[in-house]
């Protein structure tokens, strides 16, 4: 069994704008170089998630230990060998001073050696990141398991931009990020308050944020009970787009649930294999905890709606989306109001399947009322880049075949795009962060909608606002029902 890449590159492609074998010649053809100050506290962490992240690219990885008293120690060394052979075997991390010219190198501390190209490093729960040329301020508090993973997560999106070439207009160098998702606006490091249990907490689905959700709270060394809930079971592409996962796991056929009960090792997990839906039903049946807080990694409209019903104290969904599914966001939601509801619209654009075929592939109105007739490579001829190549998958096949296809589904519900593991770990840290600063009482103010695009970065200036209820949504119409259903579970639970 080989690692399947092909969802890592077709993300890219599609972020960077390029065609997808053009990218995968590029990633191929690069070398990643990394470095770190074995000293920095929460380094070996970061790069533990780094390596998995870049790993992920079919690039080649090489990892100088260093000399002296910050060289790292032999044991991470090992466990980062194994963590990039357990996504590809075929690919190793090589383990060595640099071969080759003008790799592109990152590195995790505040000194980086000559040569380096980005340096990050984690200060408390936040991080701090500079290209060469500018220099890190001091550290304010030692790194955790949150300021680990985003550490990684944006040196991993500023590595994608290197990679890819950063074509005109898609991508910004940011040359300078200092970012806390406990208390975006402030300086990383400065929040420092004792981690909360995990109680009455629940994981909603097992994707791109859910197990980065689940990476990050191992990392933090989390402590408590949690549910998860998540239908599906974990398959050899999601080892290239998940944040945790192996190709042995994927060989295995594991439920993503399961996978995610393993992962955390100090957590009381309850696992549920099922639907949102029959999760709420087991809530009703008294045979699943009802939890307060939501913690929400899921892909569709339909789902978070769903999740909704629950009718939790707070639900804290974490998503990735916008034009090209680089953009990250946290939805804090409320059973009064705004609910996941009036976050997320339901679908009623109006427009037919295909219509929507027809803007989503480029392919004439005429040519897929001919449903029936199979895809030529006439077809590709008139269409840009991007529609070739993701038509270019279906030669052969009736074009009405593309109406009901899973790989198009993603791309047609409500602007949802599956998004790259350094991605979908942006909006976990968010999710996360939003939890410790609201159950620990470190922020009580309205419910937010924080947002970015990760090709440009964390502004905390201009990336949070505050939502009301919408006027006429459900949570406002049904308040006293809903009301009535919490009392029902509160009292049972
Ligand atoms: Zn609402």
């Amino acid at each position: 069994m080989s690692t399947d890449y092909s969802r890592s590159v077709r993300l890219g492609g599609l972020a960077a704008g390029m065609k997808e074998t053009t990218l995968r010649e590029r990633m191929e053809g690069t070398l990643i170089h990394l470095t770190a100050d074995g000293h920095l506290p929460a380094a070996g962490e970061t790069l533990e998630v780094l390596v998995a992240d870049l790993r992920r690219w079919p690039v080649r990885l090489s990892l100088d230990p260093g000399r002296g008293l910050g060289r790292l120690d032999d044991e991470l060394i090992r466990r980062l060998v194994e963590t990039a052979t357990g996504i590809d075997p075929d690919r190793p991390l090589r383990v060595g001073e640099a071969q080759g010219k003008a790799p592109l190198h990152l590195h995790v501390g505040t000194a980086p050696p000559l040569g380096t190209t980005v340096a990050g490093a984690p200060d408390g729960h936040g991080v701090r990141l500079r290209h060469t040329g500018h220099p890190f301020p001091r550290l304010n508090a030692p790194g955790t398991g949150l300021g680990a993973v985003l550490t990684a997560a944006i040196l991993a999106g500023e590595a994608f931009k290197v990679v890819a070439g950063l074509p005109e207009g898609k991508f910004q160098v940011i040359p300078v990020v200092d970012f806390c998702p406990v208390r975006p606006g402030e300086q990383p490091g400065i929040v420092v308050t004792p981690l909360p249990a995990l109680e009455q907490v629940l994981l909603g689905g097992g994707g791109a944020i859910g197990t980065g959700i689940a990476l990050v709270l191992d990392l933090l060394e989390a402590q408590g009970e949690l549910t998860v809930v998540d239908m599906e079971v974990f398959e050899k592409p999601n080892v290239t787009s998940y944040s945790i996962g192996t190709l042995a796991d994927a060989a295995a056929g594991l439920p993503k649930v399961r996978l995610i009960d393993a992962h955390l090792r100090r957590v009381e997990v309850t696992p549920f294999h099922g639907t949102i839906q029959a999760s709420i039903e087991a809530v009703d049946a008294g045979t699943l905890p009802w939890p307060r807080i939501v913690l929400g990694g899921l892909d569709s409209v339909e789902a978070r709606h769903d999740l909704q019903r629950l009718q939790v104290d707070l639900i804290l969904d974490g998503s990735t989306g916008g034009p090209v599914g680089t953009t990250v966001a946290l939805h804090e939601a409320l059973p009064t109001g705004p609910c996941l509801r009036c976050f997320f619209k339901p679908n009623h654009t109006g427009k037919s399947a295909e219509q929507r075929l027809h803007e989503m592939t480029g392919l004439p109105l005429s040519r897929i009322a001919r449903g029936q007739e199979p895809l030529t490579e006439r077809d590709l001829e008139g269409l840009v880049d991007q529609q070739r190549e993701l038509v270019g998958q279906f030669l052969g096949r009736p074009v009405c075949g593309l109406i009901n296809s899973s790989e198009l589904k993603g791309r047609t519900d409500d602007g949802f795009r599956p998004s790259a593991a350094f991605v979908a770990q942006q909006a976990a840290c968010l999710v996360v962060g939003a939890w410790i600063a609201r159950s620990t009482g470190l922020f009580g103010g309205p419910p937010r909608r924080i947002e970015y695009d990760t090709r440009f970065g964390p502004r905390p200036d201009q990336m949070i606002d505050h939502r009301l209820p919408t006027p006429g949504c459900a949570c406002q119409k049904d308040a006293a029902l809903i009301n009535l259903i919490r009392e029902t579970r509160r009292t049972r639970h």
